[in-house]
């Protein structure tokens, strides 16, 4: 099974693992994409994780697996286990992670690379209260609600309130929180929401505003400015009312967006992503080239490096 992953994923590095380029008169900033709503973005000082999810489990069935992926199928009530060996392939070291919300394809390979790199993490109650359950000592956790603005040495983060993507045909609502430390190993239902958030990286040269959700709270973005956005991709499927409008006016048109948590994360590195780019990606980079001219759009290949001169 890893075998194949590692197979694929070695194919994959091969084909894709190259480096797109942005220039501008600053310290370069460079971003890899994990996948899901993962980031690996360092200002060559400061190394910080984004909602790192690289195990990309087999979950369910449907359309979103694939024939070719021979990895046993985990449901939503298995332990949730990381692909360890995948990870230590991907990353070595960090200095902070940002977990946007609880869900298992945001923070589930978080206790193991916590443990490994000894990152500082900044999340939620629920986010640390995890955490805590795999051991992770609490001088490494950093328990925010929103609003918080804190100064680390080299890097400042501000910690913006947000809301979840509007699932279930904007039926969603999980109000439930882990207000104590649950029981490790967590099932995958487990990793449950616990609050979403979002954040403004500062590095050396550069602002990133990040998202992990399709959603966020209009009002909390007011006056945020950036020049990098990640920005969830959003599909007229999940029912807000002009979406890539709304976030663009919020966050005075950044000069470039790289859209995020756009791909299908239930098959491995180096499966194809052609037909959920052609239905989500393309028509939101579309649309963001049309409403904001000025604005680059940078699509993000799975472990490609961007590269922001
Ligand atoms: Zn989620």
């Amino acid at each position: 099974m890893r075998f194949t992953t590692l197979s694929c994923l070695l194919l994959f590095l091969f084909a894709f693992g190259n480096a797109t380029t942005v220039t501008a008169q600053s310290d370069p900033l460079k971003l890899k994409y994990f996948g899901a709503a993962g980031w690996e973005i360092t200002d060559g000082t400061i190394k910080v994780l984004v909602d790192p999810y690289l195990t990309r489990i087999k979950l369910g069935t449907g359309p979103s697996i694939s024939p070719d992926d021979t990895r046993a199928t985990v449901e939503r009530e298995d332990i949730f286990v990381s692909d360890t060996l995948l990870i230590d392939t991907l990353i070595t070291d960090a200095d902070f992670i940002l977990v946007h919300h609880s869900h298992f394809d945001h923070l589930a390979d978080v206790p193991y690379i916590a443990r490994i790199t000894g990152a500082k993490v900044v999340g939620t109650e629920t986010t640390c209260n995890i955490l805590r359950a795999y051991g992770i000592p609490d001088e490494q956790l950093y328990p925010v609600k929103g609003g918080e603005d804190y100064q680390f040495d080299n890097f400042s983060v501000r910690v913006i309130p947000s809301i979840h993507s509007a699932l279930n045909a904007k039926h969603y609502i999980d109000n439930r929180t882990y207000a104590e430390v649950p029981k490790a190993p967590l099932k995958v239902s487990e990793f449950i929401e616990g609050g979403s958030l979002m954040f403004k990286a500062r590095f050396a040269n550069h602002d990133v505003l990040t998202m992990g959700s399709m959603n966020f709270v209009e009002r909390e973005l007011q006056g945020i400015e950036t020049d990098i956005l990640i920005a969830g991709v959003n599909r007229s499927q999940l029912g807000l009312y002009k979406y890539d409008e709304r976030l663009l006016k919020v966050t005075n048109n950044p000069k470039i967006i790289i859209p995020t948590h756009w791909d299908n994360f239930r098959v491995p590195y180096g499966f194809p992503q052609q037909e959920i780019a052609e239905s989500k990606l393309f028509p939101f980079r579309d649309h963001v080239k049309h409403l904001s001219p000025e604005t680059k759009v940078i699509i993000p290949q799975h472990l490609g490096t961007i590269v922001i001169e």
